[in-house]
Parts: C-alpha cells; structure tokens; sequence
C-alpha cells in the first residue's frame, strides 16, 4: 500500500482504508472474519502513516454498505466521455480541479466551448519520475553483438534485418575493407554500403547517417516506394528490382559528429570508386573541393 507521505494527491491516499476495507467488507461472509481481517488491515494503515481518525471514518463507511448489494455486479451506464486535462501531479493539483469546475460557466457562456466542453474536464494525474523509474529499466538490455561485421537486430518487424550483409570484408576490384566494428540495425553515427543483390557491378552507394542504420534506411525505402530519381531510389525501383534486392554492409561506425562522418564517408567513396563507377552522383560537401 502506499505510504501516506508518499508524493501523491490525498483523495487518492484518503480512498486506500475505504476501498481496501470495502474489498474485506464485500468478501468475509462473516462478521467476525470480516473484523479480525479489518484489525489487520488496521495495523497495516497505521504503520503507513495513515491517521487512525482517517481509517475509523472511512472503515464505518465502507461497512455501513449493504454487502448483499455489494455482490451484485454494478452494471455502469455509459455517460459521454469527459475532455482529460493532463498534468503531472504536483501539490496544487487539487485545487487545479476546484478551478476548473469554477471557471465552467465561463466556458458555458460561449456557444462554441460549450458544445466542444459541456462539462468541466477531467483531470488526469500523470506520476512524476520518481527514483525506481530513474533506476530501474524494465527492458532488458540488447545484447551487444560478439562478431565482427554487421548482424540483424532481431526485432521482429525490423525491414532492415532481411537486407543486412554479415561478412567481414568488403572487396570491388583490388580493393578489399576488413569491417573491424561490431554493429546491428541500431547502430548509430556509420558510413554504410548498399550494393544489389542482383549482381549489377556498378549499383554500389555509401552513405553516411546520425540515425540509426534502420531508421536511415526508411528513408531510402521512402526514395524506392516513390520511384525517386535519387540513385538508390531510382536502381532498386527500376529493371525488375525491389527493396528486397538491397544488400547492407556498415563499413565504419562510431562516428559521433558530422564532419567524422563526411571525412569517413568521402575516404571510403574514393577507395571504392563509387562516384566515378557508382550510385554516389552528388558528391556533397566535397563538389566544392573538385
Ligand atoms: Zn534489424
Ligand atoms: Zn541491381
């Protein structure tokens, strides 16, 4: 049960010896059960922090309740749904509520508020961080890959996994990259290939992204669905290719600001020839340098 100095609002803590007495009330077919267990529940409040004056008044209230009533199944009758006005929890909250139910007829006097907001709106506490969600991750960390190259992440509705290349070098002509890096779908801040799976030589693009690789190949899934004129776009939209025929390969990884990634970028585009004898037509920031 909640500590009654717990940081939440107080009809929420004042309605804990009321709701959790009326769940004994309604189970205990007999009255001495019933008070050896509200004796129990008793100590319990009181060792929270609960005011014995707090827990008497709202004990008599809940079993005053006729229990044979209480078994009946209480069959809600639905009323329109009220706007939510969301807020993080803070002690004022309360008298948020009173504010608003006292400012409706404001609301009420203009014909348009009133249709959209015929009653004053519900307020929605939201919980404040507290330390266990600071702390404590209920996700399971992912596990980091042990190889190197790239591997699939393994989520299940991740398009990028199916495309993923895992071998560890990377040859074109003489030319051959050894990956030493270890990545997945979620690596972040890479210089990647694209090269066709459908063997076309000439078909290779490096590219280089801040996102994760996944996200960045949304985008170039985006350029193939739309039958872009951008290279990528336009190779696997066109002569029978789908996105499916793309193979992926991160090259470097870890590269944590742009100008890393543009210097990575152009180095690899230039050992594998992919502007001259490629999809990289734009030549970037480098166009100025030629
Ligand atoms: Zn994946
Ligand atoms: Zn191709």
């Amino acid at each position: 049960m909640l500590h009654y100095s717990s940081f939440h609002p107080k009809h929420v803590k004042d309605s804990i010896p009321y709701s959790q007495a009326l769940r004994i009330h309604r189970i205990c077919s007999y009255k001495e059960d019933r008070d050896l267990h509200l004796n129990t529940l008793r100590s319990a409040l009181v060792r929270d922090g609960y005011h014995a004056k707090l827990i008497d008044e709202q004990f008599h209230r809940a079993t005053s309740k006729n229990r044979e009533e209480l078994l009946n199944r209480t069959i809600r009758t639905e009323t329109k749904p009220r706007t939510p006005f969301v807020t993080t929890y803070f002690p004022g909250a309360d008298q948020l509520r009173k504010t608003l139910r006292q400012t409706q007829h404001l609301i009420d006097s203009d014909p348009y508020l009133s249709d959209v907001l015929p009653q004053p709106p519900l307020l929605a506490i939201r919980q404040p961080p507290n330390l266990k969600r600071t702390l404590i991750r209920s996700k399971l960390p992912e596990p980091s890959p042990t190889q190197h190259g790239t591997r699939s992440c393994q989520k299940t509705r991740c398009r990028t996994c199916q495309l993923i290349d895992e071998s560890t070098t990377v040859t074109r002509d003489n030319t051959t990259l050894t990956i030493h890096g270890k990545y997945t779908c979620n690596s972040t801040g890479v210089v990647y290939l694209i090269r066709c799976r459908k063997n076309c030589s000439d078909a290779w693009y490096i590219g280089e992204t801040k996102q994760t690789l996944r996200e960045r190949m949304n985008g170039h899934r985006a350029t193939i669905r739309n039958c872009s004129t951008l290279p990528v776009g336009e190779h696997f939209s066109t002569h029978g290719h789908t996105e499916s025929d793309i193979q992926l390969n991160i090259l470097q990884g870890n590269l944590h600001t742009t100008h890393e990634r543009r210097i990575a970028e152009q180095k690899l585009i230039a050992k594998f020839h992919t502007h001259d004898n490629g999809l990289n037509k734009d030549l970037g920031f480098m166009a100025r340098y030629n």
